[in-house]
């Protein structure tokens, strides 16, 4: 398979795993940058990550707009364009309704690192208001002055807060941008559980940075995640590797 085939295969099965780690329901989505045309992306006709197949994926433009394709997208696609480009960086995008990340969207107690293995948010996530410039709304990001919007309070970090919503991530790969949603849902239910018994002592900037700086995308202890997650979706088999 080619390079892009490869990538295809693994947003499919990203998909897949951000359902069966309830990251997704039937709401939410994954998108990858076209290796080959960086101002495109690819994502999912509108349908549940879950079902997500590959005939399903269709490329869209900068605009957020699909490229010879009449199938229904999804409606809030224009988070992942305005994302990617505010963020040369961004090589994929989660966007999700996790549940255990929403309180933090409705108060003014910032969503923190509180837990090892989010350190990879990098810092105290941002909250974003669509109210604060278009008023009342349905609060889905429907066009891309929206998507910009939201794309601001992002700005270099890796995830951002929608309030009454979701949130937002981006990050460097699949694998990455699939980490970070699948811990910052867990950070938030500790980082609140916390909260019932006192004051939650969070990550400390250093040790955020000694995280970051140790850790080795093709590593063994990395790839085991991927290796883990895929299989748990039922998707592991071109990923698992051979003994020894
Ligand atoms: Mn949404």
């Amino acid at each position: 398979m080619n390079q892009l085939e490869d990538l295809l295969r693994d947003l499919v099965v990203a998909n897949r795993v951000l359902a069966r780690e309830d990251v997704v329901d039937a709401y939410g989505h994954i998108s990858v940058r076209h290796p080959d045309n960086p101002k495109h992306f690819f994502l999912s006709r509108s349908l549940s990550p879950e079902l997500v197949e590959r005939r399903d994926l269709i490329e869209f433009d900068e605009m957020g707009e699909p490229v010879n394709d009449k199938r229904p997208p999804y409606l809030e696609r224009f988070i992942h364009a305005a994302i990617f480009e505010a963020r040369p960086d961004v090589q994929a995008v989660v966007h999700a309704h996790a549940e255990d990340t929403l309180p933090f969207g409705l108060v003014a107690t910032p969503l923190v690192p509180v837990i090892h293995s989010a350190a990879f948010v990098g810092g105290a996530v941002p909250v974003w208001d669509i109210r604060d410039k278009f008023g009342d709304t349905n609060l889905l990001v429907t066009n891309m002055a929206q998507g910009r919007d939201l794309a601001g309070c992002l700005g270099a970090g890796k995830a951002a807060l929608m309030r009454g919503h979701g949130f937002s991530a981006a990050a460097g790969s699949i694998f990455e941008v699939v980490r970070l949603a699948v811990y910052l849902p867990r950070n938030a239910r500790v980082q609140m559980n916390a909260m019932r018994l006192g004051e939650p002592k969070p990550l400390s900037p250093g040790e955020i940075a000694a995280r970051t700086a140790s850790y080795k995308p093709h590593a063994p202890e990395s790839w085991r995640a991927w290796e883990y997650w895929a299989t748990r979706a039922g998707c592991g088999e071109p990923y698992r590797q051979a003994e020894g």
